[in-house]
């Protein structure tokens, strides 16, 4: 007897890809409109070498992928992972052009990445590779064609290795070519808590839907305990929020009085990883997402809630901290079990809404204040909140809403500007 094959994961792409037919099918878009947002405006490949201390020299291959510029320049984050490929760089891309159109921010969607893993390599060794990268799509960004900033596996010295790698490359200093820089290179107020920020604000924005009082008994779980994951399981903390569960890619903890995420961040700053944090217990790193909380909030990759693992879900809010982590099944399962999934393009959106204000910084050659940062990211999250959970309701979600919003955005503008 043939046993049948396990059906193929989902892939980002397919995903993305769902998410935009069942858009325009909602919009009542035509399918040339539909093909048009389908496929990327421009997609480089580059492959760069690399001298390396061990074998001479290493060749690394990376990507750029421009999905829609028609409301403004490309916009989006560079990834350092393993198993970057292009498919997946052009599902986040398109992620970016709706998160862009949603907050109403006057950029597309881009997104980039370099297939390796930096855990482990020399600062030295990340340098050469950002440089040999950023020359090699030199010709491709700029401060009004496409401007990176971080994302998984970089941070804000990758992106002043860049802005310096770019100078050299073309002849121009341009600050605002990319963002998430450090503070002294122009980079903003707050850009660095922007994601975890926005997160909180709209986590918080959800509970008052719902009913619930933070501090009366809301208890969550963080998948990934990076930038993202660690700057929410604080402000959670400081919300009144137990945070019972905290996963990193090497295992997880729990704790159901509540993870001292203070003494947990020290822990990690020692161990680069929250195994072996001593006031906590280890626990399988899969059921931090099916734990018995109130919110669970996958803060690291794409594809963690399939059609697996979606049954046995059992919070009440999922947020997306992460970009792509629920596939359409598990979306649908999720739907039907009455559980409130905030979807990625609202929840994540305020990294790039500040990125957005250090763009206007640069160009202006402005600093705002901490405070003026902070209050314009909360308004602006807040009223995209407002205008995404005003559109759903019994016949849509919340990311069938937010899709449509920004996909009926981009398709205008491509309209109006005579590109379909
Ligand atoms: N990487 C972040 C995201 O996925 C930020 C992108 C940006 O600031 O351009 O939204």
């Amino acid at each position: 007897m043939t046993v049948p094959a396990p059906p193929a994961p989902v892939t980002p792409l397919c995903a993305a890809l769902r998410q935009l037919r069942e858009a325009g099918e909602q919009l009542g878009l035509d399918n040339a409109v539909v093909e048009a947002l389908a496929r990327p405006h421009q997609e480089v490949t580059v492959h760069f070498p690399v001298p390396s201390t061990d074998s001479g020299m290493a060749t690394f291959t990376g990507h750029r992928v421009q999905h829609n510029l028609a409301r403004g320049p490309g916009k989006g984050g560079i990834r350092y992972a393993p198993d970057v490929d292009l498919d997946e760089v052009k599902a986040l891309a398109m992620w970016m052009t709706w998160k862009s159109a949603l907050l109403d921010i006057p950029f597309g969607g881009a997104k980039g990445g370099v297939a390796f893993d930096p855990a482990g390599r020399s600062s030295h060794e990340l340098e050469a590779i950002t440089r040999a990268f950023t020359h090699a799509i030199s010709r491709f960004i700029g401060p009004e064609l496409d401007i990176p900033a971080p994302d998984v596996g970089t941070d804000e010295r990758t992106m002043a290795w860049m802005m310096d790698a770019y100078a050299r490359s073309t002849g121009q200093l341009a600050p605002a070519v990319v963002t998430g820089k450090p503070l002294v290179l122009g980079g903003s107020h707050g850009r660095a808590n922007a994601t975890s920020d926005g997160v909180g604000v709209v986590t918080l924005a959800a509970l008052a839907a719902a009913g619930r009082r933070p501090r009366d008994g809301v208890s969550a779980a963080v998948q990934g305990f990076g930038k993202v994951g660690s700057g929410l399981a604080r402000l959670y903390v400081d919300a009144g929020i137990a945070v019972r569960l905290i996963s990193d890619r090497y295992g997880a903890i729990r704790n159901d009085a509540g993870i001292d995420v203070p003494a947990l961040q020290d822990h990690v700053t020692r161990a680069g990883t929250v195994v072996g944090f001593d006031k906590a217990d280890a626990i399988e790193p899969d059921s931090v997402l099916t734990a018995d909380v109130t919110i669970v909030v996958p803060a690291a990759v794409e594809g963690v809630i399939t059609a697996a693992n979606a049954t046995a879900v059992s919070a009440e809010l999922v947020i997306e901290a992460a970009n792509g982590p629920t596939t359409p099944e598990a979306d649908a399962i999720l739907r039907r079990r009455g559980t409130t999934v905030v979807p990625d393009i609202l929840a994540n959106s305020g990294g790039v809404l500040v990125s957005y204000f250090e763009w206007v910084q640069a160009r202006q050659r402005e600093r705002w204040s901490a405070e003026r940062v902070d209050r314009q990211l909360r308004e602006r999250v807040l009223a995209a909140w407002d205008h995404v959970s005003g559109q759903s309701g019994k016949t849509r979600t919340l990311r069938q809403a937010a899709t449509a919003i920004a996909v009926r955005r981009v398709a205008e503008a491509q309209r109006l500007r005579g590109l379909i």
